[in-house]
């Protein structure tokens, strides 16, 4: 098969490998398409401590169903899938207490264990969730990120009612917008540069976005989440908390990154800064979430590239070019 195979930091080739055969609990898929998000570049980049190389990247797939194991249960050849890339341990601290997703023997499709950015993968039974027939595959391969947003309105637990501001209307940011009112939000302020991008957020529910914080003079909200990632917005976003408002950390920001906060109105305004990983325990209300309402999320996608324009498309990720980036296997 075709595959994308990143041999360590910085070497990236698309190449022939042998075609995986599935484990008797696994299904093989036929990847249609799968999408590329800032965590790919940090593993090619040699920034994600957990990878492991040499490695076929890819965790936001869809495909079909082309061969099961024996032991796997309830999912038939031909059915369009997509998957929870990630897998716990079980057994550690983190994961006993319920926090899978900070696991210390943390494995992940496109991580540790080959990955979707190839023609097939195989993927634990049990990990895959069956699409209903025709379902458009682009929008089964951001089951992923969009389970990543219901994870984290798990963490924030807003209020019926709360102000929401969100820094970074990018994929994450806009999907974040996409289901604000859903959990609870009365109005949705959107910090965004790019013009393209706030055209976007007004379109996803956003009822006001502006170029830059600025703009907001001293207006508060009880829930602010940065979605962008850089310093100076999250700077800029802890400052515009409410008092006894919530404040979360969605957006990835260089790992060594260090942003300044004010102890005092931490403490003064008794608010809360919170962070949100991956997924969990989020997957299948994210797969419920896009088959059942029209939230247009095939709008996020802006690039379908085949797997030999896969170092394009990933520059294009690493240069903020269009919005969700995704290569389609096979073509
Ligand atoms: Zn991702
Ligand atoms: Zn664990």
């Amino acid at each position: 098969m075709q595959a994308v195979v990143i041999e360590g930091p910085g070497q990236v080739e698309v190449g022939e490998l042998p075609d995986p055969s599935p484990g008797p609990d696994e299904v093989l898929v036929a990847v249609r398409r799968c999408g590329i998000c800032g965590t790919d570049v940090h593993i090619v980049d040699g920034e994600f401590a957990l990878a492991r190389y040499p490695l076929v990247p890819g965790h936001e797939l869809a495909g079909e169903v082309v061969a099961v194991g024996r032991q796997v249960e309830g999912i038939e050849v031909g059915t369009l899938v997509t998957a929870d890339p990630n897998q716990h341990c079980g057994r550690c601290r983190p994961c006993r207490e319920g926090h899978g997703n900070v696991c210390h023997n943390f494995t992940a499709l496109g991580v540790t264990v080959p990955g979707a950015c190839a023609e097939l993968v195989s993927v634990p039974w049990w990990l895959a969730r069956p699409l209903p027939p025709g379902f458009d595959p682009s929008v089964a391969a951001l089951v992923e990120p969009l389970s990543c947003v219901v994870h984290g309105y798990d963490v924030l637990q807003p209020k019926l009612g709360d102000r929401f501001l969100v820094y970074g209307a990018g994929t994450m940011g806009l999907m974040l917008v996409a289901l604000a009112e859903r959990v609870g939000a009365m109005t949705v302020t959107v910090v965004e540069p790019r013009p393209e991008r706030r055209e976007l957020a007004v379109s996803f529910g956003a009822g006001r976005v502006v170029a830059a914080g600025d703009e907001l003079e001293g207006q508060q909200f009880e829930v602010v989440i940065d979605a962008s990632g850089s310093v100076s917005a999250i700077e800029d976003a802890l400052s515009r908390v409410a008092p006894a408002g919530k404040f979360l950390q969605f957006g990835v920001a260089a790992p060594g990154a260090t942003v300044r906060i004010a102890p005092y109105r931490l403490y003064s305004d008794e608010a809360s800064y919170l962070g949100s990983m991956s997924v969990l325990h989020s997957f299948d209300r994210a797969c419920d979430l896009a088959v059942e309402l029209d939230l247009g999320l095939g709008r996020l996608v802006s690039d379908v590239a085949p797997l030999a324009s896969y170092s394009a498309a990933l520059e294009a990720v690493r240069l903020g070019r269009g919005l969700k980036v995704q290569v389609a296997p096979g073509g």
